[in-house]
């Protein structure tokens, strides 16, 4: 029960890893906000698994896109729960596409969701974390970040800025007793690898060290870990949970 007594807010959470690591936190204690942009119906579905299992959740809507959407979000949260121990910014999207291919919108969207969603959700919840002078943030990198892979230029850019980002906020907010880490997931069996799955499972699988997709439970117990106090002597870091992928 290492988030007993703490509020988590997890954006992206109706789906895949984000939905895996609101499940995680409140087994252990947590009350979890939700977070979905459109999937209203799955947030709940996420909310309803964790109420059967005895822990508290609630759904929010939260686009990282909006810096308006990010606030009020922010606003229902604290309503109720008066304050934000835990934030992972799950929220993330994919436009594959290679360089020539690829137009300004599918370069813009991506980086604007990932990296600039990780600005906006962060600057927001940092203004509460910094009044209570604790928390813990985790955002979301990607082994594409490290490892070069075709069509993932603006895939891969923003989640070079998410690592890059990382390691300043954890620099600025350290001496505000606020932890800043990151996780890095290899090829997660979620609705945003499907594609690549089944295009090339076999020649994937061949260069992952443990021969296997990772499952968002395995990535949520990373989550945890770094959210947790047993991580409180950690920040600035980026944790590959990718099964052996990047080497
Ligand atoms: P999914 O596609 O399964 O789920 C994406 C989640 O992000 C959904 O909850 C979706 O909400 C939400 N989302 C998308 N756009 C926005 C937005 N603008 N504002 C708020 N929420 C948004 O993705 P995964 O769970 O697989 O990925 C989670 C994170 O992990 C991402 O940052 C991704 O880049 C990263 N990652 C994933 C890997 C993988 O193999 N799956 C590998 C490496 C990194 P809704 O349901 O409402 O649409």
């Amino acid at each position: 029960m290492r988030f007993k007594g703490k509020t988590a807010l997890v954006t992206g959470g109706s789906r895949g890893i984000g939905a895996a690591t609101a499940r995680r936190l409140a087994s252990e204690g947590a009350q979890v906000w939700v977070g979905y942009r459109e999937r209203a119906d799955k947030a709940a579905e996420v909310v309803a698994s964790i109420e059967e299992e005895g822990g508290v959740a609630h759904s929010v809507a939260i686009d990282v896109t909006s810096s308006v959407s990010v606030q009020s979000a922010v606003d229902t949260v604290l309503a109720t729960s008066d304050r934000i121990d835990v934030l992972v910014n799950s929220a993330g999207i994919t436009r594959d596409g290679l360089l020539l291919a690829m137009d300004e919108d599918q370069w813009s969207e991506v980086l604007d969701t990932n990296a600039g969603g990780s600005y906006r959700v962060v600057k927001v919840v940092a203004r509460t974390m910094l009044r209570q002078r604790s928390g813990s943030i985790v955002l979301l990198s990607s082994v594409a970040g490290q490892k070069a892979g075709r069509g993932h230029a603006n895939y891969a850019a923003s989640k070079g800025a998410v690592e890059a980002m990382t390691r300043a906020l954890a620099n600025e907010l350290a001496r505000k007793k606020i932890r800043v880490n990151a996780v890095a997931p290899g090829v997660i069996l979620t609705d945003m690898s499907a594609r690549v799955r089944e295009a090339a499972a076999d020649v994937i699988k061949g260069e992952i060290l443990q021969k296997r997709f990772g499952e968002p439970e395995e990535v949520a117990a990373a989550i945890a870990f770094l959210a947790s106090d047993d991580a409180s002597y950690v920040t600035g870091q980026v944790l590959s949970v990718d099964g052996g992928f990047k080497m």
